[in-house]
């Protein structure tokens, strides 16, 4: 799935799954167009996952208004190129903080495997004896390194994030970011839905302020699970790309995380349960309807 030419617009990058473009007629904005390439441990996938792309823009649209009094946003218009239409987003082209904003509300993952090793995350201490899936105390702020591409970000403490941006940014980015999870799961849990935990994206605007940027509580971005089947102790299920890793790392696939290989082709049963969860979980929070075979979600 290679960026698609778009007359009037340059292609500038290409992410694992968005491609970004300038159009020739203004260098301060960027057309941030979402593919539906699905990535995990850091390797794209193959094949993609229809509507995926649709999915993560309309649902970030939907996202970056309901926090739009917590945090500004990057958007500036939906009017794009009716061949990504549903798509793409119009947003200000922002210098990116080199850090990837983490945020937890319940442990599982990385943070996991990290609190297993060491009884923290990111250098945040945490009471003993937590499990999988249990609710924290209060969400954590658990950054890790934009790591260049074909490497594997890495976790870095809030010293580390205070050594790359200043303490005054990384107070905002981390402020921010908890904030973003704690509204998000407010909204999630009306729609009987856990946000345990979720990545964003900060750039800085030419005034100086931290703009939320990329794309905002999205499965790709987020983990998501059933309110009602929420059992710690064991895996939660999960709206989320965790199945896709899931079966990556059964014996089913025979591919190792650890291994230089390329991965093995997503059977089309596991393409089809993720487009499934994708669906699931933006017509839960959003409410509308993802228009199926290739269209775009109902707009409104
Ligand atoms: P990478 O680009 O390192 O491969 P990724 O695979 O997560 O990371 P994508 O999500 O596919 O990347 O692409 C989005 C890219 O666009 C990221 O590099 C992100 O930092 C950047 N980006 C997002 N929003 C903006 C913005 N408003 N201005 C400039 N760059 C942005
Ligand atoms: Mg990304």
């Amino acid at each position: 799935m290679a960026a698609p030419e778009l007359p009037g617009y340059r292609h500038i990058h290409s992410g694992k799954v968005r491609d970004l473009y300038v159009p020739e007629a203004d260098e301060s904005v960027v057309l941030l167009v979402a593919s539906d390439r699905i990535s995990a441990y850091d390797h794209v996938l193959s094949p993609p996952i229809p509507d995926k792309g649709e999915i993560l823009t309309q649902l970030s649209l939907w996202w970056f208004d309901q926090l739009a009094d917590l945090v500004p946003n990057q958007v500036i218009s939906t009017d794009v190129p009716a061949q990504v239409a549903g798509r793409a987003m119009l947003v200000r082209r922002l210098e990116m903080l080199p850090v990837e904003c983490v945020a937890r509300a319940y442990l599982t993952g990385g943070g996991l495997s990290e609190y297993r090793a060491s009884g923290s995350v990111s250098g945040v201490p945490l009471p003993p004896g937590l499990v999988d899936g249990d609710r924290l105390p209060e969400p954590i702020f658990t950054p890790s390194s934009k790591a260049p591409q074909g490497e594997h970000d890495q976790p870095i403490s809030y010293a580390d994030v205070v050594a790359l941006i200043g303490a005054d940014r990384a107070a905002a980015a981390r402020d921010l970011t908890i904030a973003i999870l704690a509204r998000g799961n407010a909204i999630a849990a009306e729609r009987g839905i856990l946000l345990a935990d979720t990545k964003v994206e900060f750039g800085i605007a030419a005034d100086g302020r931290l703009v939320l940027a990329d794309e905002v509580l999205t499965p790709d971005s987020s983990r998501f699970w059933p309110a009602a089947e929420w059992e710690p102790g064991h895996p939660q299920p999960s709206f989320d790309k965790q199945f896709v890793r899931d079966w990556l790392t059964s014996p089913e696939s025979g591919w190792a995380t650890t291994s230089d290989a390329v991965p093995p082709e997503l059977p089309e049963a596991v393409v089809a349960a993720t487009r499934a969860r994708y669906v699931e979980v933006f017509e839960r929070l959003t409410g509308r309807s993802v228009v199926s075979a290739g269209g775009a979600p109902a707009a409104g």
